[in-house]
């Protein structure tokens, strides 16, 4: 059985003309799929019932199953779902004035061994197919009443999203078609451990997402030692590669540093950080470290993180420190699935 899911609008049209029905049948199947919040083939009920069986014969909506599903006091909810292969990823809702921000996994696990992550501590699996992104923001939709719809996306999930491009750039197609979920681009951030060839692709493809590069620290030597695929880049090359995509796209770049105690928190590192965006448009977001069970890093205490943020305002830095949403549910990359493990 396909997934239903994975096909383009093209495909299912093919699909429909190959079974003598109508092409135009194909827009009403998406309509009851990204905006009436369909479950089955059944529910389509302006479709004709020989459709209707043509299409349950063939495929399935939903190719994972919901393993888990928690929600927090301040209305974040998250999903642990199961695909065929027994493959499992994490995504969330989370509900901020009258925000309704969701964020998807990209991949099962992850490659890039960030040694603070949880997503990465089995290294990775495999790609989550087009169908598979999409069913995530799907899923995470139908948890809305009928009158709220998604406003934000981000893809900060599982998985390096610029490792996975060719399935991810088709879903966010989905995500922003009219015909879709209809999430304006700006609304749609990728964030990437920073991948030049990758994000030199989404300037190619004139792309007008925002994009959020994981920087974590201001030098090579201990970027290198927290995100090892450093290594072999170096964050001239991604920078450099982040300028082209701003310069495209006109779309303001996010740094984001996570901030880890007596690691990449001292007044050295924040002095380094100012030099390096000081020039740069861009917005710097710091982000307290959510500690993971088993790993030894740790959140700095207020008075360090107070230290830090002076010297960046001080540098005339344009900073955010993010608040942690859902950390009580384990909101932060991987921690749900490593708790099923
Ligand atoms: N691979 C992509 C997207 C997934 S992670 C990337 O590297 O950007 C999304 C963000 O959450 C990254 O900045 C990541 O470093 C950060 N992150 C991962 N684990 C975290 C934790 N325990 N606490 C805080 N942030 C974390």
């Amino acid at each position: 059985m396909k997934h239903v899911l994975t096909l383009s609008d093209g495909e299912l049209s093919e699909w429909l003309g190959h079974r003598g029905h109508a092409g135009y049948r194909a827009a009403q199947i998406q309509r009851w799929l990204y905006y009436r919040r369909a479950d089955s083939f059944d529910e389509m009920t302006d479709l004709p019932a020989a459709l209707r069986h043509d299409l349950a014969k063939d495929f399935a909506i939903w190719s994972g199953s919901i393993a888990r599903h928690t929600v927090a006091e301040d209305g974040t909810e998250k999903l642990l779902l199961q695909f065929e292969d027994r493959g499992t990823i994490e995504c969330v809702l989370l509900r901020d004035g009258r925000r309704r921000s969701i964020c998807v996994s990209t991949q099962v696990g992850c490659a890039m061994g960030c040694v603070f992550c949880a997503s990465g501590l089995n290294g990775v699996d495999r790609n989550l197919s087009r169908g598979e992104i999409v069913e995530q923001m799907l899923r995470l939709q139908r948890l809305l009443p009928a009158a709220e719809r998604l406003s934000h996306l981000v893809v900060m999930g599982m998985g390096e999203p610029l490792a996975n491009l060719d399935q991810l750039l088709p879903a966010l197609e989905l995500a922003t078609d009219q015909n879709g979920l209809g999430i304006s681009t700006r609304r749609i951030t990728i964030s990437t451990v920073g991948l030049p060839k990758a994000i030199d692709r989404l300037s190619d493809e004139d792309c007008r997402f925002q994009l959020a590069v994981s920087l974590h620290a201001p030098n090579d030597s201990l970027r290198t030692e927290l995100v090892p695929v450093n290594k072999n880049l170096g964050i001239d090359q991604i920078l450099a590669a982040a300028d082209r995509y701003y310069d495209v796209s006109g779309r303001r770049l996010t740094y984001e540093y996570v901030l880890l105690a007596d690691i990449n928190d001292q007044e050295e590192h924040a002095r380094e950080l100012v030099s390096l965006l000081r020039s740069r448009s861009a917005l710097l977001n710091v982000i307290p470290y959510n500690p993971v069970v088993g790993l030894p890093y740790k959140t700095p205490s207020g008075t360090s993180q107070k230290r830090f943020r002076q010297i960046l305002e001080d540098g005339g830095l344009n900073i955010q420190f993010r608040q942690r949403k859902g950390d009580k549910i384990n909101a932060a990359c991987g921690q749900l699935r490593r708790t099923m493990q």
